[in-house]
């Protein structure tokens, strides 16, 4: 049986690409037998299908998934680009933070931090930008819609994955996917038009294949608000240079917070982990422990 991707869902039917010539989509039912589980097929997943004489295709099943993001929901997402400017608006590294908490705790593999506007930026300033992020392990792109920067870059790192940009709103999103491929023409600048066509409508993801390889789905990623629901037991996992210190830690529920002979606490005594995103940590703990109390 043929098989290929969701590319989106609407109204009842499910778009394939199948890669069949002019690079039109197939739309597809579900087989009734899996219509009765609600997301058992979502944009990003893989399935095998039938074609009909009408030229319309049936979906028979959906194969494994990789991974699955919810709200909204898309499967096999390879990559999490966290998009942020560096300035206009200013670099919010607690935000920062969050979004690259919310990507580790979302099981999506790869991560990347890519900041847009570097032309608002001094040039002496971008070569140790975000420097504890870099040796926090994170790969960093320095990009600009507006100048072209770093897009080639960009280009190469979205080929043959399915990609999400996360990061606040103006920071560039539609911007960058515009400069990567032209005939997007996402739109973008007026915030406040798109937060209206935000809230009439309430759509799916959708996949958009780029030209030069790989796929990004049209959506911001995830919501900064979600990250309350974390466990705060594994937040500290969520700081990869964190994890080799953690299980040194006296006490093996340490919250690397208030208690004694924490491992954490001394690796940013000794310049092995960064402040910044220590007191981040302490933050977000905090801001999680405040939910806890508040039911
Ligand atoms: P999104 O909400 O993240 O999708 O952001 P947009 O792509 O809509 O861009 C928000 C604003 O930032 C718009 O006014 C853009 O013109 C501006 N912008 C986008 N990229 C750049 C850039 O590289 N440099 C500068 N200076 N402004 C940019
Ligand atoms: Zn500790």
């Amino acid at each position: 049986m043929a098989q290929a991707q969701v590319i989106k869902m609407y109204n009842g039917f499910y778009y394939l690409q199948t890669g069949r010539e002019g690079d039109e989509l197939l739309s597809c039912r579900l087989r009734g037998r899996i219509k009765r589980h609600k997301g058992a097929v979502v944009p990003g997943d893989y399935v095998e299908y039938e074609l009909l004489e009408d030229g319309t295709g049936v979906i028979e099943s959906c194969l494994p998934r990789k991974s699955l993001l919810l709200r909204p929901a898309v499967a096999n997402i390879d990559q999490v680009i966290v998009t942020f400017a560096a300035r206009q608006p200013d670099l919010n590294e607690l935000l920062l933070n969050r979004f690259l908490v919310l990507a580790e705790w979302s099981g999506i593999p790869e991560i990347v931090i890519c900041i847009n506007k570097c032309d608002l930026l001094p040039e002496a300033a971008q070569e140790s930008f975000l420097q504890a992020y870099r040796d926090a392990g994170y790969r960093l792109l320095l990009v600009s819609a507006h100048e072209k920067q770093g897009i080639d870059g960009l280009r190469a790192q979205l080929s043959g994955k399915v990609t999400v940009f996360a990061g606040p709103s103006g920071v560039g999103k539609s911007s960058l996917l515009n400069a990567i491929d032209e005939r997007l023409q996402l739109a973008t600048g007026k915030i406040s038009d798109k937060i209206k066509r935000g809230k009439h409508t309430t759509r799916a993801a959708c996949l958009l294949p780029l030209a030069g390889g790989g796929t990004v789905v049209d959506t911001p990623g995830f919501s900064a608000a979600e990250l309350e629901q974390l466990d705060k037991g594994k937040l500290a996992w969520y700081f990869p240079e964190f994890r080799q210190y953690i299980e040194k830690c006296y006490y093996n529920t340490c919250t690397h917070s208030h208690e004694p002979d924490c491992a954490v606490k001394e690796a940013v005594e000794a310049g092995g982990i960064c402040r910044e995103r220590y007191e981040a940590y302490l933050n977000i703990l905090q801001a999680i422990n405040e939910r806890k109390k508040a039911y």
